[in-house]
């Protein structure tokens, strides 16, 4: 079986195209459509319902609220039970015909097969140069590499699924981690349609996020960085202590006021940024061990047993050792008396 999954974030005018143009493409073929609710307050859940309640094949899920782009995917590839699972956005930017491309490619051996961009019609020059910057950006600074102008448009067979979802780190960059994964990998080309109607929902403090969370989560570059400017500035300061102690013997002052002044505020402005860059990690380390659940489910329709809520429940994540937060099981042969048999966190 095959499974197709698609964020909706109030995207009441072209829900239906999008299941008429899904189904139609993958006619005579076994699949599902699992849409998820990302907190919509239009239109959009009546809308999911109406299709769920005529089709068995369509699963939705709805989310509490609105959990972002990257979560509300990750919910339905938590709820997808395909022998592959294709992610592609629901506004038709994504044409849902290439995904028999895809399959050819899978059926031929391939674990994850991902679409990439040869042009992108309908979007600001603004989105498509930051896009630019961003993925040139990405490629110095990561250590997984992402083809350039890859989106989340992808397929991924079940193992690989498997071992993205067993990631359940809260600053998601899914094109990152399926790549991360590894496994067997092929490239599709495609031409991004422009929307097939309403408006972009990534905004540009949404779009700074997402790169921020892209860079941090497969770099520690930036970190190393402040670093390397601590060093680089502190010999600056030791080259300019002897001479300045010349020119005093000399007898000519540093007109240095203002100098001085510049350098300060150089300075401090430096570390203030170096401050921040640590900042924006301390601050998702903190989400993590926070342990909050990657998202909420509000309902289900179509989906019998919560597949998803293994992965979705309120515990906190599973690591290889033991959940976060919780001390590890005890062997049954250790003395749980005796502190020295403890297992150590
Ligand atoms: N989306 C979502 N939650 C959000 C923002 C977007 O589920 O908070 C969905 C949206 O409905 C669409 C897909 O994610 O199906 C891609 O969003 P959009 O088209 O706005 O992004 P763009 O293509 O402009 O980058
Ligand atoms: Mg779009």
């Amino acid at each position: 079986m095959i499974s197709v999954v698609a964020p909706v974030y109030n995207e009441e005018a072209l829900i239906d195209e999008f299941y008429a143009r899904t189904c139609a493409a993958l006619d005579g073929l076994p699949f599902e459509i699992v849409l998820v609710d990302d907190g919509s307050s239009d239109g959009t859940p009546l809308r999911l319902e109406r299709i769920a309640a005529a089709d068995a094949r369509v699963r939705v899920v709805s989310l509490s609220r609105n959990f972002g782009h990257q979560t509300a995917l990750t919910a339905g590839l938590d709820h997808a039970r395909g022998d592959a699972v294709v992610m592609l956005d629901a506004d038709l930017q994504d044409p849902p015909e290439l995904i028999l491309t895809m399959l050819d490619h899978w059926r031929a051996g391939c674990d994850v097969v991902y679409a990439v961009r040869e042009q992108r019609a309908g979007e600001s020059r603004f989105k498509l140069s930051t896009a630019r910057w961003f993925y040139s950006l990405f490629d110095k600074l990561a250590q997984v590499e992402l083809a350039p102008n890859a989106g989340d448009f992808r397929l991924l067979d079940r193992r690989p699924l498997d071992a993205l979802l067993s990631m359940r780190e809260r600053n998601r960059f899914l094109r990152g981690m399926t790549v991360w994964v590894g496994y067997t990998q092929a490239a599709v080309p495609y031409q991004r349609d422009r929307r097939y109607a309403g408006e972009t929902k990534y905004t540009l403090s949404k779009m700074l996020r997402f790169s921020l969370d892209a860079i941090s989560s497969f770099s520690h570059r930036p970190l190393q960085l402040a670093t390397l400017l601590g060093f680089v500035i502190s010999t600056l300061a030791f080259v300019a202590i002897p001479v300045v102690i010349v020119l005093r013997i000399l007898g000519s002052y540093l007109p240095g006021f203002s100098a001085l002044t510049i350098v300060v505020l150089l300075l401090g402005g430096i570390e203030l940024i170096a401050i921040g860059i640590i900042g924006e990690y301390v601050g998702r380390i903190y989400d993590e061990v926070k342990g909050r659940p990657l998202y909420l489910v509000r309902a289900r329709s179509n989906l019998s047993d919560p597949a998803g809520e293994l992965h979705a429940s309120a515990l906190p994540p599973v690591t290889a050792e033991g959940r976060l937060g919780h001390p590890k099981p005890i062997e049954a042969d250790s003395d749980p008396l005796t502190p020295t048999s403890r297992p150590r966190d």
